[in-house]
């Protein structure tokens, strides 16, 4: 189609952010110092490279997830550990703090409860900022490396993308079957993931994670939660997925007690009133 006179005009209007986060309700800072005190550690639980682990985190804990021997990406879901409904938002945390979430963000939960399953207490790759290329890390934009886009792009049967790393683990963790566990398995959080939108064709791109043993990412469980950690059969995502080529290493979770936990309170779930106008 030949442009509209106006083109340019309109083109060169300034963008508005959708969701001003003025009024987003934050972890007060003295509840995030104190989340960060005292910490006891109450258990861990080690990912092998190309598979999933599921891990609990009662409210007011934290959980720390480390690179260990080598760079690695993880692919994380979270569910309320007492009904898997409800259940991490990839959409709707990334409309409300942006591609990529690093400290003091927070991971918001599904519809109707729309409230912070978890806050990221600490992000040692919070140094990276945003590359020249638009990449950043830790994202809410992939939705997760899985066998159905494999097949539809390149064929074949692989068993061990995110999605059914996923599934096998919640499926063990909860008793579920397969076939009901997938039902369970939702957008991810990209942890240590460096991805980007191209800047010319807006597509996905991925890049060599800058991640190194050592690195974590600290949260406060807000709600009990259920947790399951993929360690990527991408390795560093720095050239493909979806297969047993690339090298992959373990991650790391641990769980601690921490000075916030004997007096946390759950926060309420969101208070839209369900009628619908009717
Ligand atoms: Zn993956």
């Amino acid at each position: 189609m030949s442009e509209p006179a106006d083109a340019a005009h309109r083109r060169a209007i300034a963008p508005v952010i959708c969701y001003p986060t003025e009024t987003l309700p934050r972890l007060p800072d003295a509840q995030a110092a104190r989340a960060r005190e005292a910490w006891q550690k109450v258990d861990e639980v080690v990912v092998p490279p190309r598979e999933a682990a599921s891990f609990k985190v009662q409210a007011g804990q934290a959980f720390r997830i480390s690179s260990v021997d080598g760079p690695q990406v993880g692919d994380l879901n979270l569910w309320n550990l007492t009904n898997f409904s409800e259940r991490f938002y990839s959409g709707k945390t990334r409309a409300l703090h942006g591609t990529h979430v690093t400290t003091g963000d927070r991971l918001w939960s599904s519809f109707p409860a729309l409230r912070p399953m978890a806050t990221i207490l600490a992000d040692s790759l919070d140094w990276y900022g945003m590359d020249g290329f638009g990449g950043s890390v830790h994202d809410v934009i992939g939705t997760r490396c899985d066998p159905y886009t494999h097949n539809l792009l390149a064929g074949g049967q692989y068993h061990h993308c995110c999605h059914s790393n996923l599934t096998r683990a919640f499926a063990d963790a909860t008793g579920a079957s397969l076939a009901e566990a997938e039902h369970h398995v939702h957008d991810v959080l990209n942890v240590f993931m460096c991805t980007g939108f191209t800047r010319d064709t807006g597509q996905y791109f991925m890049k060599a994670s800058p991640v190194r043993p050592g690195d974590h990412l600290d949260f406060l469980a807000e709600i009990d939660l259920l947790g399951a950690l993929s360690a990527c059969p991408g390795g560093d995502c720095s050239a493909e997925h979806s297969s047993d080529s690339a090298a992959c290493y373990p991650l790391l979770v641990e769980v601690f007690e921490t000075a916030l936990t004997p007096d946390w309170l759950t926060p309420p779930l969101n208070g839209y009133d369900r009628s619908h106008g009717r």
